[in-house]
């Protein structure tokens, strides 16, 4: 089945994010020229997320527009921003749309592409404290920003990538931080313990305190104010700031009654696709992080990364266009900056991968991963160079013996 789009189709993007914005950039270079509308809840143009963590939290001057303005002049795409996407009706292909003054009105679409992101998980029962922040949006980074420049003493909870993150540049803005982590190290559930540890080391030398073993029994306010968090073996760490990294979930709530099915929890959550994005429904695709994409090995996943999202529109735009480009990269990318070092990983690393440093100056360092003896992944801090020469290896199955140093 081929959904490949008549020259005059109606293309609706729901949400003005990295996926959505790449999609419409993708079906113009593509040669599409019929009508492009993107529906955005946001009020901004659409802006890139990375840097809400990194350098928007650290300079107020910062900011990270995803195009230039003209971008949507030049290239015919219908930017609606302030308006949100309220429910799809796939039988007669429209969608129900609420702008921000209230009023309401439907669109129409021959093809409908779903790229809505996700929501940060709150801490249950602190969702209306003050001084309590989670970071999906350039007001919460905003927002946090000028909280910590009156603030002394921060904790975040959960050191993924984006807890970690934000307690390093907490830190740069000279608060004194405390990480909290359950697991056993700070990214333990994506990269295991080995990467754990180096990073709990980066983090050691800063002077953040980092907590890992430990959970946060309850964030304790005063006055609806924050005043620190009880730990789970009952340490009580003050705060005037606490910062929620405990994950998200895809923004699905829209597609109440629009029959698109759902990825069941256990493979991730969020709307299931096959392996060009389509969904269940006629005509409807999803990517980004919002999307569970059907890989080429039939299992169902669900990523929350930058370069997977650009990937993924790539996809998508060629299977609208009818075009041959439908695969994702061979080797999937990701990064995080913490302080002075850019953490690069390259590949499919599991938690329960062999990990074998290749090298460690105390400071920056490489590793490589290995399952059932083959090469899986590569991760580095600072060694942009060493991390990036291993993908010819990673692109064809290698034994981990082939790569690794004598
Ligand atoms: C703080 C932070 C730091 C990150 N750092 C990194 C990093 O270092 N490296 C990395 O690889 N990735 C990083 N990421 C992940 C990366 O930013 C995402 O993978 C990417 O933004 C996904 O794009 P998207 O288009 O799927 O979703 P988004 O960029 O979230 O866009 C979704 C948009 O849809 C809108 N929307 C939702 N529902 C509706 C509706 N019903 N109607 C209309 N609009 C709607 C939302 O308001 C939002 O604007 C980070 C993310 C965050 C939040």
């Amino acid at each position: 089945m081929t959904d490949q789009l008549a020259p005059d189709a109606t293309v609706v993007i729901v949400g003005a994010g990295l996926g959505g914005v790449r999609l419409a950039e993708n079906l113009r270079t593509g040669g599409f020229e019929g009508p492009v509308v993107m529906i955005g809840a946001e009020e901004h143009p659409p802006y890139d997320r990375p840097p809400l963590s990194k350098n928007v939290l650290t300079d107020a001057a910062e900011r990270f527009d995803l195009k230039p303005p003209d971008f949507y002049t030049d290239s015919l795409v219908e930017l609606r921003t302030g308006e949100h996407v309220d429910s799809i009706d796939t039988a007669g292909k429209k969608v129900a749309v609420t702008r921000a003054d209230g009023s309401s009105y439907e669109q129409s679409y021959d093809a409908l592409a779903l790229a809505t992101g996700l929501l940060p998980r709150p801490f249950p029962g602190a969702e209306d404290v003050a001084g309590v922040f989670t970071i999906r949006k350039l007001e919460d980074a905003e927002r946090l920003r000028a909280a910590a420049g009156a603030a002394k003493r921060a904790v975040v909870i959960g050191a993924g990538f984006i807890g970690c993150e934000t307690a390093a540049s907490l830190h740069t803005l000279g608060l004194d931080v405390t990480l909290v982590e359950p697991a056993e190290t700070p990214l333990a559930q994506s990269v295991g313990t080995t990467i754990g540890k180096l990073v709990t080391r980066q983090h050691d030398e800063k002077g953040v305190s980092v907590r890992a073993g430990t959970g946060v029994e309850e964030i304790l306010s005063d006055g609806g104010k924050v005043t620190g968090v009880r730990l789970s073996g009952g340490d009580v760490v003050d705060a005037d700031i606490v910062v929620v990294g405990i994950g998200s979930t895809p923004v699905v709530d829209y597609l109440d009654g629009s029959g698109i099915e759902l990825a069941s929890r256990d493979v991730g959550g969020g709307i299931a696709c096959n392996e060009v994005g389509r969904t269940s429904a006629d005509g409807v695709y999803a990517l980004g992080d919002v999307a569970n994409w059907r890989d080429h090995g039939g299992a169902q996943k669900r990523v929350e990364h930058w370069n997977h999202t650009v990937e993924q529109a790539a996809v998508v735009a060629a299977a609208l266009l009818g075009t041959d480009h439908a695969v994702t990269a061979a080797v999937p990318y990701f990064w995080s900056d913490q302080y002075d070092l850019k953490i690069q990983v390259l590949g499919w690393p599991k938690a329960d991968d062999d990990v074998h440093v290749i090298s460690d100056d105390g400071h920056k360092w490489v590793a490589y991963f290995s399952r059932d003896g083959m090469f899986t992944a590569v991760a580095g801090a600072g060694k942009v160079g060493a991390v990036m020469k291993m993908r010819p290896k990673l692109v064809t199955p290698t034994p981990i013996e082939d790569v690794l140093p004598d």
